[in-house]
């Protein structure tokens, strides 16, 4: 069956989701489908009252449902329910995630919304399964250390994956027993409604997820600072990552964990497989056009095999047919906004004007939508902005190194560590380098996320704190009460 669909025909759900209904708000800003820059929605702007509403509504639903009361189990199987309804409805949600974002419809449908399902049910099995700790103590005490949920996390997402960004955000966060308040990108919220709405039509108690629409600096901001919202998990750039340690250390010293960008390296060495190589770096950078926090976008290669892989490299990028989002023959995703595409430009022109060559690619893509060219860069030096800032978008510069030190050296970021890639075929030198390497995630002969959702994501350095995903994002959500009892 085809997947291909007509844009016009999804209803997209409008206004915020608060205690299990749509509540409207003033029309405030227009949304656009990055494939063809047609206006899709009015949206709210949630100012602090309705982030009140949320946070009051999500406070009254986790005393009403005993959320936190019962037995785990019932957790675990409120949360399998809604996750079965995500199957049920992924057809619908996936489209509503292609019509609004840069999402394809293939990858919205098999690698977003079915794999949000398989995370949520990952998350529930933590919910009757992790136990406290019995500490050793003399016989006439007892000692343990007991987890407790926060009560409401408050959660906030970028725009370029939403359905999987809602997912690791409510997962672990509910199935550790809080209620959540979660600000999606004003610019893709649809998708994160629908999610929320599905929640309560699956049976989970109305108030437990609350969805509040709105920009950073008015609805991110109030969020952070609400005296009742216990702890901040945050998705996005890490300059907002600055704003909100700083907003959550004014309001309460709260704990935040904070997924930022990243500028990731790709080391491949002259006895890597070039071919696998070449296909694994193409298929990161080209993925949802390199609007992925873990984009490998500097490739770091030996010298030998440089030009042989910048060569693959580039075939692969020629293969690419830009299309509209909704089109199942599509396979290179539009750029969220215009603005945003001009910034890409403006780095690959800067970088340019810098002495870089332009090896293919470089400029936006003629046709109707925000599109731009997959685009390699050589000829650069860590002082490049093309190497030194993060670009989001479909754009890989290529440096050459002789040596394992030099190739280190280049693969260390002065700002960024969320992930890098490295091939060889030599395990001993895979390891060496595996303890190298500044990053929160490495991996070897393959590039990107497999579904072993026990594997946490997060970065070092300006690429966040914390994790998700893993036992680590169960664990971030609840704090730990020490106790001793005289007997
Ligand atoms: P962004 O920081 O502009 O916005 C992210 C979210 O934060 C949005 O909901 C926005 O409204 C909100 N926000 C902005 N300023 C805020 C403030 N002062 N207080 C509270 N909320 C605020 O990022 P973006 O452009 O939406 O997303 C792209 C960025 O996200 C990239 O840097 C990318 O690397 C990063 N990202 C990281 C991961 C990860 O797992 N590390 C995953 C996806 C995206």
């Amino acid at each position: 069956m085809s997947l291909t669909f007509d844009p016009r025909s999804i209803k997209l759900p409008i206004g915020h989701f608060i205690g299990g209904e749509y509540v409207a708000g003033t029309a405030a800003m227009t949304v656009k489908a990055p494939s063809d820059g047609r206006p899709i929605a009015e949206i709210p702007l949630a100012d602090a009252s309705v982030v009140d509403r949320a946070v009051e509504t999500a406070k009254a639903a986790l005393v009403s449902s005993g959320w936190n009361r019962q037995r785990p189990r019932e957790r675990l199987r409120a949360l399998c329910a809604w996750a079965d309804l995500i199957e049920k409805e992924a057809e619908y949600l996936a489209r509503i995630e292609a019509v609004s974002s840069s999402r394809l419809i293939g990858e919205a449908l098999a690698g977003d919304v079915m794999v949000a399902a398989e995370q949520i049910r990952f998350f529930a099995e933590f919910a009757d399964k992790e136990c406290d700790d019995l500490v050793p103590t003399a016989d006439s005490q007892f000692g343990f250390i007991a987890s407790e949920p926060y009560g409401v996390v408050g959660a906030i997402t970028a725009w370029n994956v939403p359905v999987a960004l809602a997912a690791w955000k409510l997962a672990p966060a509910l199935a550790a027993g809080n209620a959540v308040v979660l600000k999606p990108s004003e610019m893709t919220p649809f998708s994160t409604l629908y999610m929320a709405e599905l929640a309560v039509r699956a049976g989970m108690p109305a108030g437990l997820i609350n969805v509040v629409v709105g920009d950073g600096p008015q609805t991110g901001a109030a969020i952070v600072a609400h005296a009742d919202v216990a702890k901040v998990s945050f998705t996005g750039s890490t300059r907002a990552g600055v704003a909100i340690m700083e907003n959550a250390a004014r309001s309460g010293i709260k704990p935040v964990t904070l997924e930022l960008g990243g500028k990731s390296p790709q080391v491949v060495f002259a006895d890597a497989d070039l071919d696998l190589a070449a296909r694994c770096i193409t298929r990161t950078i080209l993925a949802n056009a390199g609007q992925g926090c873990v984009a490998g976008s500097r490739v770091i290669v030996d010298r030998p095999v440089a030009a042989g892989l910048a060569e693959r490299i580039v075939e692969l990028m020629k293969q690419v047919t830009p299309g509209p989002t909704w089109d199942e023959t599509t396979t290179f995703s539009p750029i969220i906004s215009e603005p945003q595409l001009s910034r890409i430009d403006s780095i690959v022109t800067a970088a340019r004007n810098m002495g870089a060559e332009v090896v293919c690619g470089g400029a936006r893509i003629e046709r109707e939508g925000s599109f731009y060219q997959p685009t390699v860069l050589a000829a650069v030096t860590d002082s490049s902005p093309a190497v030194a800032e993060e670009i989001f978008g479909p754009v890989l510069t290529i440096q050459s190194f002789d040596g394992e030190e030099e190739a280190t050296q280049l693969a260390r970021h002065k700002t960024y560590g969320l992930s890098a890639g490295l091939f060889t075929k030599d395990l001993s030198r895979a390891m060496r380098m595996v303890r190298m390497l500044e990053a929160g995630t490495v991996w070897v002969n393959r590039y990107g996320r497999s579904r072993d959702h026990i594997l946490p994501t997060g970065g070092w350095k300006s690429s966040g704190l914390g994790k998700d995903l893993g036992r680590e994002a169960y664990h971030a959500n609840r704090r730990t009460k020490s106790v001793l009892i005289d007997l």
